[in-house]
């Protein structure tokens, strides 16, 4: 049976704890969409650990950790990761690579950061990591894939081919050098070593590991206000976040994913440009008062250090995210965050021109949306830590039959803290 773990916001909702959690009853964990833009955080008997590439359950040695072929495979990333678990004195890892994985070069992170700085101040608040070229030039049949490294001739050809077209842009567009392809092909034969003892037919693994009944957890990365098509267009990643997209990116029969569970934070919290709408931001000291006291280190991106813009709780967003992911049920994060709060919001509706609405709206009118906020009464007390649902305060467990109701999907798991075990069953 096949679970997909999926943010349904704007990422960063606490997929890592949960995944964790989750993968200790796990055989497989599969990383199946996008790059090492994005990071999850894990904390655990080895310490506390940013995981941009490889799949949550290499902590686990009963785990296989496939990294997926929808996912951007940057190997340079990946070997620092490596590094980063034997120095922690992670014992080594299963991984197997899929083989049809494409390969993030250096160029696309040069274009990336070519094109954030000639967009200035339209940029898209890229990580400048080259995921978007690294999809567009998939999407335009130059990318490379995991398999080309073992054929030279293919590779060779390959990488020629890609570079006569970005060569061009990158002279003629950003003035600057062109990118050698005997140079990159002789730096690819190295890396090639590295990688070489996990390639394998993850397709194969996969079919082979559901006829055996075994269990395979999906990792997503970001949420779903991300994904290309369905979330809010053009601030989106460049791949799709969504679980439905695991049947692509690894290869899982679609009628396979029983359980999709979807991860919320009880507040929001969005990394990216400032320019990106999120209609129940939070502002001013309030603000930052919740990005000091949010997660388990205040609230900033795993991976670039980026202050996250925090806000209330969205159940506009929420609701759409659940649907569009098709969310089985929901876990909730950061509960205990909430706790010094005497009042809390949470966002109902969304006026758009004079007109409130509990539906999200097309990415054209979001700008124009302003939130529409109910309040609740705070629980005033540190629930850090609480596993027993029933021990939490009324009012705390009042605000999530409330989040419950808007968003109309069953909050199965209410997270009280980072670790791992800080987490209470609700259903
Ligand atoms: P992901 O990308 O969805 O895995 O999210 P991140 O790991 O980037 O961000 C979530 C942050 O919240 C991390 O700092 C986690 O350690 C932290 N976190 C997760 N669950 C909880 C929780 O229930 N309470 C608190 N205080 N922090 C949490």
């Amino acid at each position: 049976m096949v679970k997909a773990i999926v943010g349904a916001n704007w990422g960063d909702e606490g997929k890592g704890k949960i995944t964790d959690l989750l993968a200790e009853r796990s055989d497989l964990v599969i990383r199946y969409q996008g790059g090492a833009n994005a990071g999850h955080t894990i904390i655990n008997d080895y310490g506390r650990f940013a995981l941009h590439t490889l799949p949550s359950g290499v902590f686990y040695s009963h785990i296989t950790n496939i990294i997926g072929n929808g996912v951007a495979l940057d190997i340079r990333k990946l070997t620092q990761e490596l590094q980063m678990l034997i120095d922690a004195g992670v014992p080594a890892p299963n991984l197997i690579i899929a083989q049809r994985a494409q390969l993030l070069l250096p160029y696309h992170v040069l274009q990336d950061t070519y094109e954030e700085a000639r967009l200035g101040g339209r940029a898209f608040g890229s990580t400048k990591s080259g995921i978007a070229p690294f999809y567009s030039d998939k999407y335009a049949k130059i990318g490379i894939q995991v398999c080309d490294l073992f054929h030279e001739d293919r590779l060779k050809q390959r990488l020629e081919q890609a570079l006569e077209v970005k060569n061009v842009l990158f002279q003629a567009l950003y003035h600057q050098p062109p990118v050698d392809a005997q140079e990159l092909y002789e730096e690819l034969l190295s890396l090639r070593e590295v990688i070489r003892p996990y390639v394998g037919d993850t397709v194969a693994y996969v079919h082979q590991a559901l006829k055996e009944g075994k269990t395979i957890l999906l990792e997503g990365q970001l949420g779903a206000m991300k994904d290309p098509d369905l979330g809010i267009v053009p601030m989106t990643t460049s791949s799709h976040t969504l679980a439905g997209f695991g049947c692509v990116g690894a290869a899982i029969p679609p009628t396979a994913i029983e359980d999709v569970i979807c991860v919320t934070k009880a507040y929001s919290s969005c990394v990216g440009s400032q320019t990106e709408p999120f209609v129940s931001e939070l502002l001013g000291p309030e603000g930052d008062e919740l990005r000091r006291r949010g997660g388990d280190k205040g609230e900033f991106g795993a991976t670039t250090g980026r202050p996250r813009r925090v806000g209330w709780f969205d159940t506009v967003a929420t609701r759409y995210g659940c649907m569009v992911q098709s969310a089985t049920k929901v876990a909730l994060t950061c509960l205990d965050v909430l706790g010094y709060l005497d009042e809390i919001k949470v966002c109902t509706g969304y006026e758009v021109n004079g007109v409130v609405t509990r539906d999200f709206p097309v990415p054209a009118l979001l700008d124009q949306a302003k939130p529409v906020f109910t309040t609740l009464p705070g629980w005033k007390c540190d629930i850090r830590g609480i596993t027993e649902y029933d021990a939490l305060p009324a009012n705390a467990k009042a605000y999530v039959d409330f989040l419950e109701r808007e968003i109309e999907t069953p909050i199965a798991l209410v997270s009280t803290g980072p670790k791992r075990h800080e987490i209470a069953a609700r259903l």
